[in-house]
């Protein structure tokens, strides 16, 4: 039967088999025999605490929910007996459907790309790298040979009992009146883990308490233990036990509302572990309280690692809301702008009111401030790791700093900012890249524009025939790899009033910049040469025009090139070189508009064409060479010729003619 029949036929005691993920999953945390296992703890207690927080988040609206239940708390229950360890909450808790859902598929799309992740680096054995993603839930069968879960959701009636030997399947079914008895308020969640043999440690009081306070100590609800019957309690215990309290062995503060000089790195580390559900280590971790007009704290972290999903337009936000400490939704896109939505953290704010709705949250003004307040501390303090530590300032640019780009065309205001962080490679060092503000600094005298050149790869550009007149004049271009460089591009005309230019666009004229003697020299030449090469060139210019005019709008001759013969540039009103090849790949365009080529008058071989064309025009070398030219000039672009087969055709016969004469 599969899963479906089984439910139809609404058999209240049924067994499922896992989802394929799950399965594959369950395998690897199997065998992940020697890894660090106590992160198992950390995973369901941070499902229980999440479980809290969104029970707390509905009673808002409904307070029924929680009418009879007591202050929200998790409690670790640690038996002898069976060697059973109970971890329990009453936080919402599941439905039927949701316990499905949640504990028989892989719901959060980010374990299975994680899987995939593991199973490309070979690491389904590397047992480390469980420890470091955590597969939620699932680790739990790192340390059980059984799993029961008993669930109630609150404002139902309907306690579920859903148990796994983590193999292949689950069995589901009504509780019974015995196993419901066990959620302190009638709602929540019970978790029974039936230790394996080799990982009874985790009875033992002190190794429990240990691993709440490496891991969740920063949880905000409280967490209490249990002790067996043997346990000596300390005096601190003894006597909170005489005035009737319970201690938590957590701090149990919200850790942002902590003071900074009371957190410790680890703190801050763990603490972006649990919101971030990430295991990268954060590369600046921004902690403040605004204060004036609006406030609220905010407790940010860059990560050091890409999110998987970071190109994914389905990504949600990752900012967790608060208000008054209530967390609120973790999905309210207006918090932070898109270009940012690497950042995670919390934001907790005093002037939101609570029971507010997620729609009226999406267009509220003090929404909007807050996201200003939180892109400046962000970029401010990229600003400052640029300063301060410039290698793990360039590992986060190239990680993030396609995205952040993003945010020259979507955010004005902030653009003079974000152009303060921003890093691009150039012609003049191919390790590291520069700032503009730099780059402005070596700019030559009298040179106008920030010149620029887009492609797909730095390397690759770096040989591009229209950097040939730029290199050998010593000017500086920046090299734009990004995608996201063609659009902002279009949109920003300059930093701070030099405007942008690429260099595959419209005319560009360098002589202003030849040295002296390079300038005498080359018009002493030009003197001699004058006549003669400008009638010269017409004839070539004139034929190539007519036999390529199917291809190019133009022929000309180029300022631009030293070493090669041609080259091919973009109209200066017409679609950038490399941004029609984008628009090509997205299909948003039709290549209608031709492109110019350029060809080097200085170059032997066109001086020769050149002279030949004079004389006669009608030549078959001519004619094939046109065709070598164009072909070559698209080449060197990275783009296919029209004609493969006519192209090898005309190589052929030159070659003959090269080597038989
Ligand atoms: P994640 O927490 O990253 O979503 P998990 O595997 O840890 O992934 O948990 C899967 C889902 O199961 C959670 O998103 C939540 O909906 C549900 N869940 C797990 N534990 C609990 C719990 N104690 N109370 C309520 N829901 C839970
Ligand atoms: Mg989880």
């Amino acid at each position: 039967m599969t899963n479906a029949e089984m439910k139809e036929t609404n058999n209240p005691d049924y067994k499922m088999e896992f989802a394929t993920d799950v399965s594959k999953l369950l395998d690897i945390v199997a065998n992940a025999l020697y890894s660090n296992r106590d992160i198992f703890l950390r995973e369901l207690i941070s499902n229980a605490a999440d479980a809290c927080d969104r029970l707390r988040y509905e009673a808002i609206n409904n307070s029924k929910l929680t009418e009879s239940s007591k202050p929200f708390h998790i409690r670790l229950q640690p038996t002898n007996d069976g060697n059973i360890l109970n971890i329990s909450d009453n936080g919402i808790g599941m439905n039927e459907e949701e316990l499905i859902e949640n504990l028989g598929t892989i719901a959060r799309s980010g374990t299975a790309a994680i899987l995939e992740q593991m199973k490309n680096a070979g690491a389904e054995k590397d047992i480390n790298l469980i420890g470091q993603f955590g597969v939620g839930f699932y680790s739990s069968f790192m340390v059980s040979n059984q799993v029961n879960v008993i669930s109630r959701k609150a404002g139902d009636n309907q306690t579920w009992h859903w148990s796994s030997d983590g193999k292949t399947g689950y069995d589901l079914r009504e509780a019974s009146t015995e196993e419901a008895q066990k959620l302190c308020c009638g709602h929540g969640t019970y978790i029974q883990l039936h230790l394996k043999p080799d990982a009874t440690d985790y009875l033992l009081e002190d190794k429990l308490k240990q691993i709440v306070l490496a891991y969740s100590d920063h949880i905000e609800v409280p967490i209490y233990l249990t002790p067996k019957d043997a346990y000596i309690k300390t005096a601190e215990e003894k006597e909170a036990e005489e005035r009737g309290e319970e201690l938590s062995i957590n701090a149990a503060c919200a850790l942002w509302t902590r003071p900074k000089n009371e957190i410790s790195e680890e703190q801050y580390k763990e603490f972006y572990h649990h919101i971030g559900h990430v295991f990268d280590d954060p590369i600046s971790t921004i902690h403040w309280r605004a204060e004036g007009k609006i406030e609220y704290t905010g407790l940010l972290f860059i990560p050091s690692l890409r999110p998987w999903d970071l190109y994914d337009p389905e990504r949600k936000s990752s900012l967790r809301l608060y208000v008054k400490k209530v967390f609120i939704t973790d999905d309210l896109d207006t918090l932070l702008y898109p270009w940012l939505r690497f950042v995670r953290g919390v934001i907790d704010s005093q002037d939101l009111p609570l029971n507010i709705s997620r729609e009226m949250l999406q267009n509220n003004p003090v929404v909007h401030k807050i996201r200003n307040g939180i892109t400046k501390k962000v970029l401010s303090e990229l600003a400052k790791l640029a300063d301060k530590d410039e290698a793990a300032f360039l590992s986060t640019w190239h990680q993030f700093g396609a995205v952040i780009k993003e945010g020259l065309y979507d955010a004005l205001e902030h653009r003079t900012e974000i152009f303060k962080i921003c890093r691009f490679f150039t012609t003049n060092d191919p390790e590291k890249p520069t700032s503009l503000q730099d780059y402005v600094g070596r700019m030559k005298d009298g040179q106008e524009h920030i010149y620029y050149m887009s492609g797909e790869n730095a390397d690759s550009l770096r040989n591009s025939p229209q950097l040939e007149g730029f290199k050998s004049r010593g000017i500086e271009v920046l090299l734009m790899t990004d995608t996201v460089d063609e659009f902002w591009l279009q949109q920003v005309s300059d930093f701070e009033g030099k405007k942008f230019k690429s260099v595959t666009k419209g005319q560009i004229d360098l002589s202003q910049f030849d040295s002296k003697e390079a300038k005498q020299d080359s018009d002493a030449q030009e003197q001699e040469e004058n006549e003669q090469e400008a009638t010269d060139l017409s004839a070539l210019l004139g034929f190539l025009a007519t036999e390529l005019k199917d291809q190019v709008a133009q022929v000309r001759p180029s300022k631009r090139l030293t070493e090669s013969p041609v080259c091919l540039v973009a109209d200066e009103k017409g679609t950038d070189m490399h941004m029609e090849k984008v628009l090509r790949i997205q299909q948003q365009y039709e290549p209608g508009v031709k492109r110019i080529l350029e060809i080097n008058p200085d170059h032997k071989l066109i001086k020769k064409l050149a002279g030949m064309a004079m004389k006669s025009t009608n030549n078959e070398i001519l004619k094939d060479s046109a065709a070598l030219l164009m072909d070559q000039a698209l080449i060197i672009q990275g783009e296919p010729v029209p004609n493969s087969s006519e192209f090898a055709k005309c190589l052929s016969r030159f070659m003959e003619k090269g080597l038989i004469g």
